[in-house]
């Protein structure tokens, strides 16, 4: 167990917020996981388990240890008539998982292509993207208790899953190490491109025949050309969700703002779309500094060079007041703030 001090975190967060941890470790295995919780040295500093980093916005210097999992393989457990059972290591980079998936005609993740960070952060919240969730594609979970010192699974209700959010993000925050996914995918896909965007592309792409190939490679085109690289532009994605709110409000709303951009969300509610409530705002492109609103997706937060995590921050204070005052309706973050 090798544990650094006073470790840089730029290179561990896609925002390239530069902070420090007090100490950085670590672990490929449960066993190693295991080790560094029960070492003496453990239990007098508070701990963040890090991913690929790419859902944290880093306000402050991390007083405690920054535990980086990196627990590797992918593995088929079982399989049937219709699904084949894939377990993935929580440290498998995402993008790298969905394309093993491809490369062996298991359907169910093309349309979750090229969302980065990694496999074990996935039901965090529940990513999403193109109209498919991860829990569409759940089977369970192992969790390591940090306080109980087992290991447990979790099945897809257990998990609670709902719109970018999980149990782990609320009853047991900072409780549990999630430490391998199991995803039941298909052996005969059924291809979902009911989202606008990816039909059209496809269509520019001049495709004849459906795969999981190409609709993989609709949303790599569709992302890429949308979304900022953040290996040249700090960001973490959307920085906000889209906010859900009652149907009487959002027909007031309507009356006033007739171009809103809104869709279903069950019976009662309406989902807005976070991003054209910003840019009506007039943020987008906005620049204070090196802390930014994405010039052509206002709903990404960046970080042009030199920015600290509390000018983000302090950025995304002002949107969500600005958005309250214009909407009156209040944006919450998708982003962990630490
Ligand atoms: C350019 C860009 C595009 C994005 N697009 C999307 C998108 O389309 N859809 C979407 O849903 N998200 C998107 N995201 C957000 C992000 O990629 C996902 O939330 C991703 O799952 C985060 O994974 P990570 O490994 O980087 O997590 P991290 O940022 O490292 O961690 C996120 C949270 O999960 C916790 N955590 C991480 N791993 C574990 C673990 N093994 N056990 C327990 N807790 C853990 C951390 O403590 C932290 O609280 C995007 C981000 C970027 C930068």
């Amino acid at each position: 167990m090798q544990i650094r001090e006073n470790f840089s975190l730029k290179a561990f967060n896609t925002f390239g917020i530069d902070v420090r941890a007090k100490y950085f470790s670590a672990f490929s295995s449960v066993d190693e996981l295991e080790g560094i919780l029960n070492s003496p040295f453990s239990h007098l500093h508070s701990q963040l388990i890090l991913g690929g980093g790419s859902n944290l916005l880093f306000t402050k210097d991390f007083d405690g240890t920054v535990l980086k999992n990196e627990i590797k393989g992918i593995e088929i457990t079982h399989q049937d008539n219709d699904f084949i059972y894939v377990k993935a290591g929580a440290g498998v980079n995402w993008h790298e998982f969905v394309l093993y998936c491809i490369r062996n005609g298991y359907a169910g993740v093309e349309n979750l292509s090229l969302i980065p960070g990694n496999v074990g952060a996935s039901p965090m919240q529940n990513i999403g993207a193109y109209g498919v969730e991860v829990k569409d594609v759940f089977h369970q979970l192992e969790a390591y208790h940090i306080n109980e010192k087992t290991l447990r699974p979790f099945s897809l209700s257990e998990c609670e899953f709902g719109y970018r959010e999980s149990v782990f993000k609320r009853k047991y925050k900072n409780q549990f190490v999630i430490t391998s996914v199991s995803f039941r995918l298909r052996n005969t896909p059924v291809f979902n491109t009911s989202y606008g965007a990816i039909q059209q592309k496809l269509e520019k792409m001049g495709v004849k025949e459906l795969s999981i190939q190409v609709i993989s490679q609709a949303v790599i085109n569709i992302r890429s050309a949308k979304l900022p690289d953040w290996k040249e532009l700090g960001n973490a994605g959307s920085f906000f969700k889209n906010p859900q709110i009652q149907n009487s409000q959002f027909q007031q709303l309507k009356e006033k703002f007739p171009g809103i951009i809104a869709f279903p969300a069950g019976e009662h509610h309406t989902k807005l779309a976070a991003g054209w409530l910003i840019e009506q705002c007039g943020w987008k492109g906005y620049r204070n500094g090196d802390a930014g609103c994405y010039s052509k997706q206002a709903l990404v937060l960046v970080n042009y060079g030199t920015a600290t995590g509390k000018e983000v921050f302090d950025l995304s204070e002002e949107i969500i007041l600005s958005v309250k005052n214009k909407f009156g309706v209040t944006l919450e973050r998708e982003v962990n703030i630490l």
